[in-house]
């Protein structure tokens, strides 16, 4: 059952209010495992490394930023976490290799769809090359970044799946030519004619992958990318013919691969060891077949706990890193051995658990907007008095409010949503004035809150209280925008955790739902990260007239930023590389500028300079008729040349 906890709230309220409460709130420890916590002057702090000795400051360091001119929003990326996620997965499968006695290696390839930008691929490819780690590209514009971004190093694995074409595929024969260790993965058999095509045409002996069509899939949003129906990948009577194929060319050792993913944030460990089972026993039979196989591709698929609910729900996961390791390498043990095959190298491509902890977006809070919920009776009852005749819905809300009390509460509310529903039916109608819609409005409001603090006091909520906490928050407007920064919240409702990133030693007393600044009812957040899993408002502070709120969305690494839109031309947000110095004080990498509005309208194919004529033949059109004065038409092209340049969210007065 829902239940709006007020119990363990209380149990903070008896003592003074700490940092440490509002970790336990927001469910810092569940969602940051580590990597986030609150520190005792109530700021956000990173924990790179997970080592308590060496902490980022999020709040200094949207001041630092400040100081140099770097506004909200802001993303902040953590290379450091990016190191420490690759180390913590490499150790995770060398320890379960270990333990398992397992005679195949292990790689990790960074699939570069789940974050393209340059600086965060360059970063896993010089990881890369001391952790044995390569990069995997699922078209052909990524397989000409990654092409690009491993030179000199023939040595790093390069896995290319997605739908080819033939110059897709001559290319990637070429560089294996040219030394690359490169890998192309059939996802049908046209590719695969094409491989042997090139392949004889250039005279290269190319190491090939195959993609399976596995029966095993996942659950929840990518179950389709595996299954009897996926788009991708080969049936198994499709393996078996290519196979022969390979032989009638002479190729069958080429095929050195074989792969399967079976979706991306796979929540519940079994679909995950079912898939790893099936394509085990499918890797020992080929290889009887006489394929030259030696490696099994297991995918992408690790997950991200990002509700910190640990749980099979969509934006959970109920296993650990370890576990999944430990499984992967199990199962493929067992069906190896029991086949008498020897221990393929293992590689996986889990990009969201690579990235995902590694950047946050900070933003400031704009304003709010709440209910009022204290109805002035005096002014009620004296507009009531003005009307000739005082309509019956407005009479009953008025007695609801007045003879409320908690032995009665549950009828009163019926009977208070009865008369609302009928007042406002009045008001469609033409029969109810103004003042005594307002009358409804205020009493009915009134009503819902004594109802909620009732219900509050005790355990959970009765059902058909549970959607009063939302209906009566407050709404924190907030300068970001949702289909720029996190597309999924919208798209598949995907929790991110939300924080504040100061002011954590203090309650928040306030209750709300987030709403971004474009004009969009979907630009909201309204779901958040909790133990249980539903939870639809968040705890917030009260904003202070003199000092800005920022509030941070975490764990938005992974796919976000290539999936974010310009829904009503918000661009990308500046976007700065923070990390930790030997001696632990928090350092800028990179700062990437944000769009400005020229880019965004450039990219919508504005002629800016053109515009830019247009508007001032109309300021001196209107300088010559006297609509505007020299000087305000000059305030008004500066004003646009400003705009121009500029960043495309909002800034303050004083930014
Ligand atoms: N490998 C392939 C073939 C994919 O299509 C994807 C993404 O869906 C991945 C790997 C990355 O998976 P994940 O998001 O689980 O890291």
């Amino acid at each position: 059952m829902h239940s709006f906890d007020l119990k363990r709230k209380n149990a903070f309220l008896d003592g003074k209010w700490t940092a440490q409460d509002s970790a336990r709130i927001y469910c810092l420890n569940e969602w940051g495992k580590g990597y986030f916590d609150a520190d005792p002057n109530g700021h956000l702090v990173v924990q790179p490394e997970k080592n308590p000795e060496r902490r980022i400051d999020l709040y200094d360091v949207i001041e630092g930023l400040r100081e140099r001119e770097i506004h909200t929003p802001v993303l902040i990326r953590f290379p450091d976490i990016v190191a420490h996620r690759l180390r913590s997965i490499r150790e995770s499968f060398l320890t379960a290799i270990a333990d398992h006695d397992y005679q195949g290696s292990y790689c990790g390839v960074y699939p570069i769809k789940v974050n393209q930008q340059r600086h965060v691929c360059e970063e896993i490819r010089d990881l890369g090359d001391d952790l044995d780690f390569g990069l995997e590209a699922g078209s052909k514009p990524e397989l000409l970044a990654v092409l690009g971004l491993t030179t000199g190093r023939n040595h790093m694995p390069i896995v290319c799946n997605g739908f080819k074409d033939d110059e897709y595929i001559e290319t990637v024969i070429l560089a294996s030519k040219m030394g690359r260790s490169i890998i192309p993965v059939v996802e049908n058999f046209n590719e695969l004619r094409l491989i042997v095509k090139h392949a004889q045409r250039y005279d290269v002996r190319p190491n090939i992958g195959m993609r399976v069509k596995l029966s095993a899939r996942g659950a929840g949003r990518w179950e389709s990318s595996a299954g009897m129906r996926s788009k991708f990948g080969l049936f198994i009577t499709e393996m078996l013919e290519a196979l022969e194929y390979l032989r009638s060319c002479g190729m069958a050792d080429c095929l050195k691969m074989l792969h399967c993913h079976v979706g991306s944030q796979v929540s519940n460990i079994r679909q995950l060891k079912n898939a790893v089972n099936e394509l085990a026993h499918i890797f020992t039979e080929l290889q009887r077949l006489g394929a030259g196989l030696d490696t099994l591709n297991v995918g992408g698929g690790l997950g991200v706990d990002y509700d910190g609910s640990q749980s099979a729900y969509g934006s959970s996961i109920n296993y650990t890193l370890d576990e999944y390791a430990a499984d992967v390498v199990d199962r493929i043990k067992v069906a190896c051995d029991g086949a008498d095959v020897s221990h393929p190298r293992i590689v996986t491509e889990c990009g969201r658990a690579m990235v995902a902890y590694s950047s946050a977006l900070v933003f400031d809070v704009l304003g709010t907007s709440r209910i009022d919920m204290d109805p002035n009776i005096e002014r009620i009852r004296s507009d009531m008095e003005a009307e000739s005749e005082v309509p019956q819905p407005v009479v009953d809300l008025l007695e609801a409010w007045d003879s409320l009390t908690d032995r009665n509460i549950q009828e009163i509310y019926h009977d208070s949503v009865q008369a609302r529903d009928e007042a406002l039916s009045l008001f469609n109608l033409g029969y109810l004035s103004l003042p005594m819609r307002s009358a409804t409005e205020q009493l009915f409001w009134g009503v819902s809150r004594k109802v909620l603090d009732w219900a509050t006091k005790r355990e959970a909520l009765p059902e058909e209280f549970q959607r009063l906490p939302e209906l009566l928050s407050d709404i924190y407007f907030c300068n970001f925008s949702l289909f720029q920064s996190i597309p999924d919240s919208w798209a598949i409702h995907q929790v991110f955790p939300v924080c504040p990133i100061h002011r954590l030693d203090e309650e928040p007393k306030r209750r709300g739902i987030l709403a971004d600044i474009t004009c969009d009812s979907d630009g909201k957040v309204d779901r958040f990260a909790d133990r249980k899993v539903d939870k639809r408002t968040l705890e917030l502070h009260e904003q202070k007239p003199d000092q800005r709120y920022y509030l941070g969305v975490f764990l938005v690494g992974a796919y976000q930023e290539i999936l974010g839109d310009l829904h009503n031309l918000f661009g990308d947000t500046h976007a700065v590389h923070v990390s930790l110095s030997e001696a632990g004080a928090w350092e800028i990498d990179e700062v990437v500028e944000g769009d400005t509005v020229r880019e965004v309208l450039d990219y919508v194919q504005y002629n800016n300079e053109a515009i830019r004529r247009d508007i001032r033949r109309d300021l001196e059109t209107a300088v010559r008729e006297q609509r505007l004065t020299v000087s305000e038409s000059k305030s008004l092209l500066q004003f646009y040349d400003r705009g121009l340049e500029g960043y495309t969210y909002l800034e303050q007065a004083s930014d």
